[in-house]
């Protein structure tokens, strides 16, 4: 099966050129000239770009157990829909959370056969479950999430300083990788409580403090183990001189953001709209500008959706209260289309957008032939039309809330392959194991 895509503008490692891509069994074989074509070949029209389809690597999938608030195959035809060609699923909201290598088994059996791109799975560190880590490494997921503080479900409990250490420890022995929800719940505790339908309220209860401390903690334990560590969803700027200081000093800490950190900002949060709750929460303007300015400078490492999605019923919208309300936000197929139109306001070119949410994601997850458009990887190609605005309509996420609904935003994907394949939604995935190619 051979597939041969060529467009005037192609988002290669080395920037943006005319060319064609010529693929081969869902492999990219070689990159020519634009006019190096054999007859049969796709054009994209002339407002479209090749780009690669994009990998995230933070997305809750919630099944088994919470599959009402997502599943595998509504989950991977969003992704579809979205450009994005691989996802890695979030160790917890599922029941059982992926935390031993049994559960890693049953999430895959259940994921088998029902997905619409790629999947790869995070493990989980958990208090106990130490010796788990080396199995899951071994079974091929990517890396362990942990938390800092209580996580919101019973079942995936936060490590104590003690636990991170251990784990980072254990994880050092194989080069394993360590990825963090820092927030620091003293900080928290100390905090006001969130009060009904007031964002306000809300954003005080979370204050940039609780992820300074906990970035803290996990940098100390980083540099002291000699492990390697990541950030999840940091919303703080605050943070980034720490961040910064700590990998001149050669710490191995990578950091990522999200679309809804870098699209809201806390000033233009109605009260009452939980669909806008996350936690950490949306910060002011200058939080978001300041993760700005960082992504452009290399001091944050990559943009991913962290879909997390519930029912409707668990957001509380009925009330609009922001201290009952499930925390997450749903987005993952307009993840793209947002950070793009922020990028584009600001005069930050496609390639650079491409290299946070492929290449820099399949680099963290250990995915080889993802991420690029590049001799001997996946033939995962997008069309993407950065000049079309739409407005959000319906998206394929199972429940229909997300604070993206109605949004004005520009560039529209307009097809996605996937290994050579067109991703319509049909169960084209395969499931991967860290370093598969
Ligand atoms: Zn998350």
């Amino acid at each position: 099966m051979s597939l041969v895509v060529r467009a005037r503008r192609v988002v290669l490692p080395g920037g943006e050129r005319a060319a064609a891509v010529h693929t081969r069994d869902g492999v990219v074989t070689a990159v020519t000239a634009f006019d190096d074509v054999p007859p049969g070949a796709v054009t994209l029209a002339d407002d479209e770009v090749l780009i690669p389809g994009l990998v995230d690597s933070h997305v809750h999938v919630n099944e088994p157990g919470r599959t009402e608030w997502e599943g595998f195959a509504s989950a991977t035809r969003a992704a579809a829909a979205g450009g994005i060609t691989t996802i890695v699923d979030m160790p917890l909201n599922s029941v059982p959370a992926t935390t031993t290598l049994d559960a890693l088994r049953v999430k895959r059996e259940v994921a088998a056969g029902q997905v619409a791109v790629d999947v790869a799975f995070w493990g989980g560190a958990v208090p106990g479950n130490l010796a788990e880590l080396r199995p899951m490494h071994e079974a091929g997921v990517v890396g362990f999430k942990c938390f800092l503080l209580d996580s919101g479900v019973p079942e995936f409990p936060p490590l104590d300083d003690a636990g991170l250490r251990a784990a980072l420890a254990e994880l050092a022995a194989f080069d394993g990788l360590l990825i963090a929800h820092a927030e620091d719940e003293a900080v928290i505790d100390a905090a006001p409580e969130p009060a009904g339908a007031s964002y306000a309220a809300f954003l005080a209860s979370r204050p940039p403090a609780a992820e300074e401390t906990a970035i803290g903690r996990l940098v100390a334990a980083t540099r002291d183990t000699g492990a390697r560590s990541h950030v999840v969803h940091l919303a703080d700027g605050d943070a980034l001189p720490l961040l910064r200081a700590a990998r001149s000093d050669g710490v191995r800490v990578t950091v990522e953001t999200c679309p809804h950190y870098l699209t809201f900002a806390a000033e233009d949060v109605p009260d009452g709209d939980t669909a806008y709750k996350c936690c950490p929460p949306i910060r002011e303007a200058a939080h978001r500008e300041a993760l700005w300015a960082a992504l452009a400078a290399g001091d944050v490492d990559l943009v991913v959706s962290d879909h997390s999605p519930c029912t409707p019923e668990l957001k509380r919208l009925d009330v609009g209260d922001f201290g009952l309300a499930w925390g997450g936000i749903a987005g993952l197929q307009v993840t793209l289309p947002a950070v793009w139109t922020g990028a584009r306001a600001r005069g930050i070119p496609l390639p650079q957008v491409v290299g946070w949410m492929a290449e820099a994601p399949a680099r963290l997850a250990g995915l080889p032939g993802k991420g690029a458009i590049a001799v001997g990887r996946d033939a995962d190609l997008v069309a993407f039309a950065p000049d079309e605005p739409f407005a959000v309509g319906r998206l394929e996420h199972r429940n229909p809330v997300t604070p993206y609904a109605g949004r004005e935003l520009t560039g529209v994907v307009r097809r996605t392959w996937l290994r050579g394949r067109e991703a319509d939604g049909s169960p084209l995935g395969r499931l991967l194991g860290r370093g598969d190619r």
